[in-house]
């Protein structure tokens, strides 16, 4: 194992929305009953208010009797309008990679962390704290780069690396755990 592969996630999609009708089920076969999301450039681009797929998303997870929470280093107002849209619980201000948010909302859902997905698109915030915090991860390309802000899109430089040197071994099925059907 490379020096990379310490950054590597536990699965990765790219393209999230083509698979999360498959959700459900892929979290059920890992034995994973709740799911924390990162909000900006994951589940919506960058800023902009919860849409149909999303909430769409929310209903069928709760359907299958999935508990889901939201993470976002993003403030109050931004976080719990789109938390209130899909019908779900929030930590706003997260200060991810700290573990302290994803520990926090493993409480708020009454999971282990052991047992929760974090689905998010970036590696050195999102997967790094859902690594430190014990939980399973799931990177996902984001939904529209261009609405990325100045620090992320310097951050994405050295994600391009890790992503590239991670789908290389996946290729050479070296990974742990294979990755989305349709990575
Ligand atoms: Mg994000």
């Amino acid at each position: 194992m490379g020096i990379l592969s310490f950054f590597y996630p536990d699965n990765y999609s790219c393209d999230f929305y083509g698979m999360s009708k498959k959700l459900p089920e892929i979290m059920k076969e890992k034995g994973l009953g709740s799911v924390i999301f990162d909000i900006d450039n994951t589940l919506v681009p960058h800023g902009a208010p919860a849409d149909e797929r999303a909430k769409e998303l929310f209903k069928e997870l709760s359907r299958a009797g999935i508990k889901t929470m939201v993470l976002s280093n993003n403030g109050l107002e931004r976080v719990r309008s789109f938390a209130e849209a899909v019908g779900t619980g929030y930590i706003c201000n997260a200060r991810k990679p700290s573990r302290v948010g994803y520990l926090k909302a493993c409480a708020a859902m009454g999971s282990e962390p052991s047992k929760t997905l974090f689905v998010g698109d970036q590696i050195f915030t999102d997967i790094m704290g859902a690594k430190r915090a014990g939980l399973s991860s799931l990177l996902v390309d984001p939904v529209d780069r261009s609405t990325d802000i100045f620090k992320i899109r310097l951050k994405r430089i050295p994600e391009r690396f890790i992503l590239a040197s991670y789908r290389r071994r996946q290729k050479k099925g070296k990974s742990p755990q294979r990755g989305c059907a349709n990575s």
